[in-house]
């Protein structure tokens, strides 16, 4: 079987990021997902049992000086090294900043062709199809890439397959960061005062727009959000209006992403907010005006005031979650 390598992105504090069963998911559509990750030396051996776990059949470990404080770097020479020892036909990273970055430099690197922002993956005899949803969800359009393996990024949350458990081989390979590598010089993690889930890759997200009418409304959002364990998106609108800070921004211009259920509290739904959201499994909107064209959408609607249901909505879970 051919092979796939995926790039795993991990935590701050060295654990799985939440996109390595997507993307290992993603890479067994096409082949054998072989997973590679950057690791501080002598580190990262109990990643190799948990990769194993979520379908990863081999495990490169890519050990780097430097990994956690450069940026890309280390992980651009781990993709270059394990690409090297397993010759794959398609390379996978997540479309976050990080992935999209090194999987752009790795292409460039080996005269290969990417796609990016790939919602689905499959194969078509030998070639590998990529599914992307453009022009703000309207249309759906399948790429292929004719010659070299095919760099991929995933949206995040897009791909929901669950590769089945392997016992994995591994690998360690050392590799040095290029003398060009920019330092992470300091790190500051803003709180959010929540446990909510981060709104990119989320299952569940909760927007608010406009429609809220102002930042103290925008509060039944956060509210609902934590109902449903969800994140808090909002539209631009929102934002430019001061409601939420501005990484609630879901859309063209800002996040993309691919929840189970997406619920548009007094969101019109424009063309750039669907952008960021027309990908998500379920869409409830709640709108007062029954002509607005996030309804064109939505699978399921409410006519209404969000200041009167969402209210409603929030006890009638309240009441469920007592029960
Ligand atoms: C280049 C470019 C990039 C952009 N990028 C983005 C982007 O990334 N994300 C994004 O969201 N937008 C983006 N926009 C802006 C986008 O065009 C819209 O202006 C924006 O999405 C509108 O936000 P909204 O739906 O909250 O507000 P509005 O369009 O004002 O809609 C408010 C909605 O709330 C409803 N409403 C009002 N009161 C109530 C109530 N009490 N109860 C229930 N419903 C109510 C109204 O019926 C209306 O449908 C971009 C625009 C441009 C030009």
């Amino acid at each position: 079987m051919k092979n796939v390598l995926t790039l795993i992105e991990t935590t701050d504090t060295s654990e799985l990021g939440n996109t390595t069963a997507g993307l290992l998911g993603a890479a067994s559509r096409i082949g054998n997902p072989v997973a590679v990750v950057a690791v501080a030396p002598g580190h990262g051996s109990a990643l190799v049992g948990q990769l194993g776990a979520l379908g990863a059949t081999h495990v490169i470990l890519a050990e780097c000086e430097g990994t956690g404080s450069l940026l890309v770097a280390p992980e651009l020479e781990a993709l270059s090294a394990a690409a090297r020892q397993v010759d794959p036909v398609a390379v996978i990273a997540a479309n976050s900043v990080a992935g999209r970055d090194v999987a752009a430099r790795f292409a460039v690197r080996a005269g290969a062709g990417l796609l990016a922002d790939v919602v689905a993956v499959d194969t078509d005899g030998d070639a590998i199809v990529a599914t992307h949803s453009v022009l703000g969800g309207d249309y759906t359009v399948k790429a292929t890439i004719t010659s070299g393996p095919a760099v991929i990024t995933v949206r995040q949350g897009a791909i929901k397959d669950i590769a089945p458990a392997a016992t994995p081989t591994s690998a360690t390979v050392i590799v040095t960061p290029g003398s060009t590598a920019a330092t992470i010089l300091s790190t500051t993690l803003e709180t959010t005062g929540s446990n909510r889930p981060e709104l990119r890759g989320a299952t569940r997200v909760v927007a608010g727009g406009r429609g809220l009418g102002s930042a103290e409304n925008f509060i039944l959002v956060d509210e609902l959000a934590d109902k449903l364990g969800a994140a808090v998106g909002a539209s631009r609108a929102a934002v430019d209006a001061g409601y939420v800070e501005q990484g609630a921004q879901v859309g063209q211009t800002g996040v993309s992403v691919s929840p189970d259920l997406y619920i548009a509290l007094g969101i019109s739904g424009a063309i750039q907010h669907r952008a960021g959201m027309q990908t998500a499994k379920t869409i409830v909107a709640i709108n007062s005006d029954a002509s607005a064209p996030i309804f064109d959408v939505a699978d399921f609607g409410v006519v209404g005031d969000v200041l009167t249901v969402v209210p409603q909505l929030i006890s009638a879970l309240g009441a469920q979650s007592d029960s």
